[in-house]
């Protein structure tokens, strides 16, 4: 394992109004590294996730990946979005494009690679997340946890410097939810550089290099997963953990 900061989040702060839904954040995430977010609803996880590909702007702070600044706006900003993927509870894909296009319009369009190129990568990516003979059918003609592995191969086809993972197994019926982390297990194990907000512990222990627990805006802890599962250390992480394992 390497240790190259490849986000690192500086004393970021956010509001939503009057709410202060991130609070002093202190982050850095290391090439190849997976960390998994938890942390009870509402305490800032999706928000953190979004201000990392600015989905969100933040009030105070510094963002930086791979040693840049955030982009605010126009190119760098369409620059940016490539390089950090975003898989979400919801899915998201494209509701008239094949599997295949879905998979292929990012890199046509932003990457501006050639159709054939664009397509035979696809493929390749389809393999790897197990769902290439289902290319041309439409989204809705797949499972849940099948339309999750095509949001995840959708992602990794803009060679993306980052992974974000927004609760990825939180919407599918109980039987898919193994199949999509088999696919992120294997992605953690090649050395993709992973954010992760899951409330799948198991997932967490096996996969994570460090666990970020947060609770009203704040990252309350920070630790291999070993140590925060067995022997956390704030009340707030013993209390969440004792609500949900
Ligand atoms: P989590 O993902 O941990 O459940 P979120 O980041 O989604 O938490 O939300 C944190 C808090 O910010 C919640 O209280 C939520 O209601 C609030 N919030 C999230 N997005 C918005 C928004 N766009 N406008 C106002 N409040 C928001
Ligand atoms: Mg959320």
């Amino acid at each position: 394992m390497t240790s190259t900061p490849l986000v690192v989040l500086e004393n970021v702060n956010k509001h939503f109004g009057d709410l202060h839904v991130l609070r002093d954040i202190d982050l850095t995430v290391n090439s190849g590294e997976v960390v998994v977010v938890i942390g009870p609803s509402g305490s800032g996880k999706s928000t953190l996730c979004r201000t990392i590909n600015r989905l969100e702007t933040i009030d105070s702070g510094v963002i930086t990946l791979d040693g840049q600044p955030l982009p605010a706006e126009g190119r760098g900003l369409a620059r940016l979005r490539s390089d950090v993927g975003m898989v979400f509870q919801s899915f998201n894909l494209f509701a008239h494009k094949t599997v295949l296009q879905n998979v292929t319009l990012g890199p046509i369009k932003v990457l501006k690679q050639g159709k054939a190129a664009a397509e035979a990568r696809a493929m390749e990516l389809l393999e790897r997340v197990r769902i290439a003979n289902q290319a041309h059918k439409y989204p809705a003609q797949l499972s849940g946890g099948q339309q999750q592995r095509v949001a995840i191969a959708r992602a990794l086809a803009m060679n993306p410097k980052v992974i974000l993972f927004d609760e990825p197994t939180s919407a599918l019926d109980p039987e898919m939810v193994q199949e999509v982390l088999d696919v992120m297990t294997d992605l953690a194990s090649e050395g993709m550089t992973m954010v992760v907000v899951t409330h799948e512990m198991g997932f967490a222990r096996r996969a994570a290099n460090r666990v970020v627990f947060m609770a009203d805006g704040q990252i309350v802890e920070e630790n291999t997963p070993d140590e925060f599962f067995t022997n956390p250390r704030s009340e707030r992480a013993q209390d969440f953990l004792s609500k949900i394992l």
